[in-house]
This record gives C-alpha cells, structure tokens and sequence, in this order.
C-alpha cells in the first residue's frame, strides 16, 4: 500500500494549491475528489481577478499575469446603461453615464478611498491570522503590526476607516452619490455572495474585504478561472501528485485525538496522519468526524457558523445573437449588472429573509454570442420544499425582455444554492463556505477553536473557503495553512 505525506480532501482552488505547493517542497501528496472534475465551485466562475502574482509566484504557475482592460455595464431600465472602463492598474474610467460629472466624480472618489481602505486590509491576508491571547511573541508582534498599519493611513484616513467599518453600504453611498445606477453598482460588488442587503450593518466591511482578497473593487474579468484550475492541476501532475477522482471521502479516522487515515464511500481506506480537509467546516466536523467525537461547546459553534447560501447560478440560451439595447456592441464582453438603485436590491434582500427566493431578482452576467451565464441573487438556500423553476425563469424573462432585443429564450437551467450543496457537499450552497462577516473573520475564521487552520484534531487541517480570508479563487488559504503545517 503507497503511504502519502498528506492527504488532501477535496480538489477545489485551495485543494489544488495546497497540493501545489506542498508536493513542490517533496511532500508525497493524495488529492481526493468527490466529483470527476476538478475545480470544485470553480466551475461556477465566470471570473477571476483574484489570483494574485504573490500566488502564482509561489506556485510556480505558468500563467500570464498580464491584465487586460474589461468593461462593467449597469444595465438601467430607462436604458441610459452606465459603463465603466477598468484599466490594466485597477484605474476606473467612465465610457457612458447619464450621472453629472460631479456624480462620476464622486463615485471615483468613493472607489479611491475603499482601494486605499482595502489595501490596508491586503496586507493582512497573506499570513495565518494572529492568535489574540496566545501570549505568544509572534501572535503580539502580528496584533501590532495590523493596528500599525491601520495607523499608517494616517489620522484623516483611519478616522473615517473606523466610522465606516461597521456601517451599511447604502448610508455611505447616499452620503455621497445621487445616481441610483451608480448606488447600484457598488451595491453589487458589496453583497454578492453575501448574506447581507445594501442596508445591512457591515455590508461596507464585505465591500472592502472582497475587494482586499480580489485585488480589484469589480471583480472583473482579467483572468481566465478555467485556465487556472487547469494550471494548478497540471502543476500537481508535474509535481508526482497523485489523483483519486470520482471518490468520495465518508470518514476521518481518530485515534486518541490523532487523525489517522480516511474512508471512502466504497470502503477503501488510506491511512495518513496528516490530512488537510478543503470542505467548508460544517461539512468537515460534522459530516466526516461527527459531533460525538467533537467538545460539546466545539460542536455549538460549528453548528452556529452561518453559511446560507443564497446565490443561483443560471445558463441562458437565446435563438439569436445577444445584443442589448442601447448598448455600444463594442461593450458586449462586459460585465453586466442588473441591481440598478438599493430600494430594488433591498426588496430582493426582503425575500431572503423570509427564505422566499425573489420575484424582482439582481443579476450579474457575462454574454458569450447566444449564451448568458449569470449568477442570480436572491436565491436561498431552502432547508425543505423547493424553488419554482419555472417561475424564477418568468422573472429571469421579465427582466431581459426589457434588455434584449428579439429575446426568445431555447433553453434555461438553474442551480439553485441547494443543488450547489448537492453537487460539491458545500454546505448550503454559500459561495464562500460561510458568511464573510465581522464575527467570522480573520482570527475567528470559521470560529474559535479552528482558526489559524488548525483543528482540534492532531493531524488534520482546514483550508478551504471556511478558512481566512475565505472565498473566491486565491490560493491563499492553501498557502497559508501549509505553511502552518509544515511548522509542525
Ligand atoms: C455560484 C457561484 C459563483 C462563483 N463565482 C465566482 C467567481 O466568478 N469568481 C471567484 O473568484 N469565485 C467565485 N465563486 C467562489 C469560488 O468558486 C469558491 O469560493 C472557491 O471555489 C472555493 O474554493 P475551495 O477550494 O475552498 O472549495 P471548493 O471549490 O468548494 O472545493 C471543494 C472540493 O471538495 C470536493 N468535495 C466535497 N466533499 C468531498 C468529499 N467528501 N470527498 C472528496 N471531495 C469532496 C468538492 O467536490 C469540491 O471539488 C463562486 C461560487 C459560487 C457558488
């Protein structure tokens, strides 16, 4: 029987890179994956712009850094679309908008000020977060290195990071813009894949932090995500690591508080005494070790980390060529938005609370010749019943027809955040294992008791989305936990 070094447990962005790396330091590596493909929720992305050169310098990816400019279109219902130009530097420039020059400058400002408050909060991202009563030297010199930073911005800048931190994105904006498509837009980019609507306390926070581990405010489309898991899977094959797809992990043998190997769904066992779980950590405590195993007050907090997910992924097929109405074609290759001003993304937000999916939706989508590939919100995770297909469909229509021209829809599917979960056992569905709020981030990222990707299992680590600094395709908790490993 082969013996592994590490086991790792899922082949997602982080289980990949975490494979990545740690076979590039001569560590024999087991990748197993519950699915044929790899990729995990990759396969959902449309974008990314978030694998920074830091990542791919450390992996030893062979992909292009080099950025493109991107367009981000607001579709507006009286048709006057708004249309953003983002340049290879992240510098925003406005193509088409029907806001005064003193709005567009503003809304510049507004992006200058969260680039800077998110730059600030970069610098944090890159390293396993700080225990706060450790004792210990380099947690302390951590804690004050973050404050010092902070402090760094200076006395004007760090006031007004501290007043808005905590607040909602929507009292910010109105402080400060008059345009409803522009409100919209950073709206968006604040609450997608997020439990929160525009007037929720933290929604700027969430705006900031995605915007930290995305490099870029609107996630735009400068890098390819499929030619990034097929870079890390390829440097895993380079690298000796071994694959067993289509498998999927049941149990993780303990011994003496030790993990000892895993089980699959067939029976067949692996032995390890290291394994790194990329599954979200509901899935990972309670599914595959089980709560028996687990402290009391440990198991209450991973039943507590909140990850409902509420984003659907959607494919749309038309007859004809997709154009948009009184839209330049040059600005096909946008980004589309449809949240056009917080009263309508509010009322959206409304549904969700009540678990309802809803009937006057918000959309982010890319178009590619007859085809839309969207991700629709709200859309939430349903604990019984299910979603009416058909009828988010007749409102996905409603909402195009005054958009598309000639629009006759051949061919809809939906994977609501249940189906998500299905597929990929994440945990409701949610986008980035988990809520991405104040109180689960960080050092309490899942929770306390697991964070610094350590559990209390001897042997097995954490390092998916769950983990800080959570979602999207970064590597970066895969970094950062192997090399809290490989301190062991
Ligand atoms: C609808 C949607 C759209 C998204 N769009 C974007 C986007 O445009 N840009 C972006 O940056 N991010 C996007 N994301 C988020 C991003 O894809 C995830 O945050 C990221 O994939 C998390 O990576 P991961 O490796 O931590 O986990 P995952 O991608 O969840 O990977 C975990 C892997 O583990 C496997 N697995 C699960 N259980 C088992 C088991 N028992 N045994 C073996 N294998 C198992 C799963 O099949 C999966 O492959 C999107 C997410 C969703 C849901």
């Amino acid at each position: 029987m082969k013996i592994f070094d590490i086991i790792i447990i899922g082949a997602g962005p982080n289980g990949l890179a975490a494979a990545s790396y740690l076979s590039k330091l001569g560590k024999k590596v087991l990748v197993v994956e519950k699915n044929e493909e790899v990729g995990g929720l990759a396969q959902y992305a449309d974008s990314s712009s978030s694998l920074s050169k830091k990542v791919i310098d450390q992996l030893g990816l062979k992909i292009s850094t080099k950025k493109k400019n991107t367009f981000v279109t607001s579709l507006n219902d009286n048709l006057n679309h708004t249309v953003l130009e983002i340049d290879e530097n992240n510098a925003v420039k406005f193509k088409e908008c029907e806001a005064s020059l003193e709005d567009q400058n503003n809304f510049l400002k507004l992006v200058k000020k969260y680039n800077l408050f998110s730059k600030t909060l970069s610098s944090f991202m890159f390293n396993s977060p700080p225990r706060v009563k450790s004792g210990n030297k380099s947690d302390l010199w951590q804690l004050i290195s973050m404050g010092w930073k902070v402090r760094k911005l200076g006395k004007k800048n760090m006031r007004e990071l501290l007043r808005i931190i905590g607040l909602n994105i929507a009292d910010d904006l109105e402080d400060n813009l008059i345009n409803d498509n522009l409100m919209g837009i950073l709206c968006n980019e604040a609450i997608l894949g997020s439990n929160l609507g525009p007037r929720s306390p933290g929604s700027i926070l969430t705006l900031l932090y995605s915007n930290a581990i995305n490099g870029s405010i609107f996630r735009n489309n400068n890098l390819d995500s499929k030619q990034i898991i097929d870079s890390l899977e390829q440097s895993c094959l380079d690298r000796g690591v071994e694959f067993l797809k289509s498998s999927e992990v049941k149990k993780l043998f303990i011994n003496n508080e030790s993990v000892t190997g895993i089980e699959m769904n067939n029976q067949n066992t692996i032995e390890s005494s290291t394994i790194i779980s990329t599954l979200d950590p509901k899935t990972t405590y309670l599914n595959l070790i089980g709560a028996d195993k687990l402290d009391t007050d440990f198991t209450r907090r991973v039943s507590n980390f909140r990850s409902k997910g509420n984003v659907a992924k959607i494919k749309l097929e038309f007859k004809n060529m997709i154009k948009i109405k009184n839209l330049d074609e040059k600005y096909i290759g946008s980004k589309f938005i449809y949240a056009p001003n917080i009263k309508y993304i509010e009322h959206a937000f409304n549904n969700n609370k009540y678990n309802k999916y809803s009937t006057k939706p918000c959309l982010e989508f890319y178009i590619d010749n007859k085809n839309i590939s969207a991700n629709l919100y709200y859309v939430p995770y349903l604990k019984s019943g299910s979603h009416d297909k058909k009828e988010i469909e007749s409102n996905i229509q409603l909402i195009l027809n005054n958009f598309i021209d000639n629009n006759q829809l051949i061919k809809f599917e939906i994977d609501t955040p249940n189906e998500i979960e299905k597929k990929y056992n994440t945990s409701g569905g949610h986008w980035h294992h988990g809520d991405m709020e104040i109180d689960q981030l960080l050092m309490i990222r899942p929770f306390y008791g697991s964070a610094q990707y350590e559990t209390p299992i001897n042997g097995l680590y954490l390092c998916g989305a769950g983990t800080h600094p959570g979602g999207g395709i970064t590597g970066i908790n895969a970094i950062n936990a192997s090399k809290q490993l490989l301190k062991k």
